[in-house]
């Protein structure tokens, strides 16, 4: 992970200073304020700022169920409920604003979940740095022989050694290109905002994002997915880390809900119920294409 000496000295400054307040704070949340977390070879996410916790989800259940709520009297089982009834607003109460650095090609698939507020670096105001992501060998994949999203066996030997020269020097040599554009010696200088338009996308950019629970919560079920790219998993992951200290109790239902739950069709629940009766349901009478019927099996399979 690269800081610069002048980020190190800001989050050194942040964490020193003790400030009073009447506010709720989350105690797993303050432990990680401002502090970096590495991900990938030069990346990293840290928690800038965050409102609420877990009981600030719950009061604002309370407020729109009112009586209602002393059914559920207390908050996990409230919190399991409105996340069980995809009750969403009370996780919106919760907010956390993020400073993640992150390779460019990583960002364009971030970007993507619309339902965040984004301020990124400038490179039309700023030089960007050397700094570039070349996969560690064990992510080193060739493409995926059954899955065109996604990626197979590991490259090894000669190719994978070939691979990452490719990727060194490409990136090398497009930086070494953007510097000699950018030069004033001699010369006019490209402007920043033109001369960056040939660096690779796994060149570093870095940004403050922010975003309410319920919407982040959406994000790392789709990012965290064993589906999604590796890239941008790794961030998710951290980040789910980081939401575990800070509102327990909702994470530990999302987990349950979401991350470990699935969502079943009519047709699917059908087949379940013919089979619990005893019945032997095969992809032909299931009523189920053949690749919602291999999801389907996926699913029910026994676990070891
Ligand atoms: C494994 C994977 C593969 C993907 N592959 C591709 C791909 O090949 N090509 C590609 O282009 N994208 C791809 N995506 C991106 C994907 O289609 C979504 O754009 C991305 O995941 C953001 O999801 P979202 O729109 O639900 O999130 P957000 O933008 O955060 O929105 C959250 C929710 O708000 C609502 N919402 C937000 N904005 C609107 C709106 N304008 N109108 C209506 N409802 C809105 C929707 O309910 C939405 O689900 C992929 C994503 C994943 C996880």
């Amino acid at each position: 992970m690269t800081l610069t000496a002048e980020q190190l000295s800001e989050i050194e400054a942040q964490r020193s200073h003790h400030g009073q307040t009447l506010r709720a704070i989350a105690p797993g949340m303050e432990r990680r304020l401002y502090t970096a977390h590495s991900v990938l070879d030069h990346g990293f996410v840290r928690v800038i700022d965050y409102m609420g916790d877990d009981a600030a989800i719950c009061q604002a259940a309370r407020v729109s169920y009112g009586k209602g709520t002393k059914a559920v009297s207390n908050d996990e089982g409230l919190i399991r409920y409105l996340m069980r009834h995809w009750h969403s607003t009370p996780f919106e109460m919760c907010e956390v604003k993020f400073h993640v650095k992150l390779p460019v090609f990583v960002a364009r698939q971030w970007i993507r979940h619309r339902t965040a507020n984004v301020n990124e670096y400038s490179a039309r105001y700023s030089i960007l740095d050397r700094e570039f992501y070349i996969p560690a060998p064990d992510a080193l994949a060739a493409q995926s022989t059954v899955n065109n999203q996604g990626r197979g066996e590991l490259l090894e030997g000669e190719e994978a050694a070939r691979v990452l020269e490719i990727l060194k020097g490409d990136a090398m040599r497009a930086y070494d290109n953007y510097e000699s554009m950018l030069s004033t010696e001699g010369q006019k200088g490209l402007a920043r905002e033109l001369a960056r338009m040939n660096l690779p996308a796994n060149i570093y950019t870095q940004w403050y994002w922010k975003v309410d629970l319920h919407n982040l919560f959406h994000f790392l079920r789709l990012r965290a997915d064993v589906h999604a790219q590796y890239e941008i998993r790794v961030y998710a992951e951290k980040i789910c880390e980081i939401v575990a200290d800070w509102v327990p109790i909702a994470f530990k239902a999302f987990e349950d809900y979401r991350m470990g739950g699935v969502t079943l069709s009519a047709s699917a629940m059908d087949c379940i119920r013919r089979m619990l009766k005893g019945e032997t349901v095969t992809q032909e009478t299931s009523g189920m294409s053949a690749g919602e019927w291999r999801e389907f099996e996926g699913v029910i399979a026994a676990r070891d």
